[in-house]
């Protein structure tokens, strides 16, 4: 007999194409660090041409994810909506957030038609349950079924609805490490706006060092030292990335890398060597 679900990649024994799940992180892909509710376009159509480049080099299957940042964090904070939802104004604000999280994934898709992609936009809140913000149901038949006919499906960061709370954030780091978990993939890249992960922020401190590999041995002394995002991050940042994956990722190997930096994506999907951080955990 053979199991779809947990090894996805296998189908009568014959290996499927490479799946790869990726993240395009809010640092990247909007203008995070000016806190402006705006993407960054350059950045996208960049990482949008070099991913066509590289699914046209080789077959490979994607599930992108998409951070958010200002769309999500800003709109959170701004109407309070990171510890249940109780007031007419929070659920006017949980609205406006998931429109604006949306126009993230739609534009994201946008980019990606443009190179001849084709996507399937599935939205957090129709897939995912949570209770007081941790996630108790997740649907992967959308992501299947979009794999199967050879679309790219997109997630973003949004919020859900939750048992307790009525909405809660859904963080795309989330969503990475429920289908990485789910899907197994060949690998998960997560492209950002920084090099890697560093002994120390390198926004703040210039002495940061890049850690090249992260391993189940260094990971609970380099979580004491990772500092959070220096932007509007209601979800972790950094650490709250890498405490993420080390809980989720069950061996399958991923790599934080630079968006900014051109050629990188299309390199890192080709097996190609790049400046990042490893993680085998
Ligand atoms: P994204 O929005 O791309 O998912 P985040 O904003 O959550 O990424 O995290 C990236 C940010 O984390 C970087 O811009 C950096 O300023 C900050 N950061 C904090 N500590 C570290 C660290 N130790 N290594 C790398 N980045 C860090």
């Amino acid at each position: 007999m053979f199991k779809l679900n947990n090894s996805f990649q296998t189908f009568f024994g014959v290996k499927m194409n490479d799946l790869f799940i990726i993240k395009f992180g809010g640092s990247s892909i909007t203008k995070k660090a000016d806190n402006k509710f705006e993407m960054n376009e350059k950045i996208l159509k960049q990482s949008a041409k070099e991913l066509s480049s590289a699914m046209k080099q080789k077959k490979m299957q994607i599930v992108l994810v998409c951070g958010v940042g200002p769309f999500g964090h800003t709109n959170v904070k701004l109407y309070d909506l990171n510890n249940g939802i109780k007031t007419d104004e929070q659920m006017k604000g949980v609205e406006k957030t998931n429109k604006d999280c949306n126009f993230v994934g739609e534009s994201t898709a946008k980019a990606l038609e443009k190179e001849g992609i084709k996507t399937k936009l599935i939205p957090g809140y129709e897939v995912c349950k949570q209770n007081n913000k941790k996630i108790v149901e997740y649907d992967f038949a959308p992501y299947e079924k979009a794999l199967k006919e050879g679309f790219v499906p997109i997630s973003t960061g949004i919020m859900v609805p939750d048992i307790e709370l009525k909405w809660s954030v859904m963080s795309g780091d989330k969503v990475i490490a429920q289908t990485a978990k789910h899907f197994k993939p060949k690998m998960v890249l997560m492209g950002t706006d920084v090099d890697g992960i560093y002994t120390a922020d390198p926004k703040v401190n210039p002495k940061a060092e890049l850690i090249d590999e992260i391993t189940r041995a260094n990971v609970p002394k380099i979580l004491e030292k990772v500092g959070e995002s220096k932007s509007v991050d209601v979800t972790g940042g950094m650490k709250g990335k890498l405490e993420q994956l080390s809980e989720q990722l069950n061996g399958t190997p991923a790599e934080i890398f630079n968006l900014f930096t051109k050629g990188n994506l299309e390199k890192v999907l080709l097996g190609k060597k790049i400046k990042d951080t490893k993680i085998k955990l």
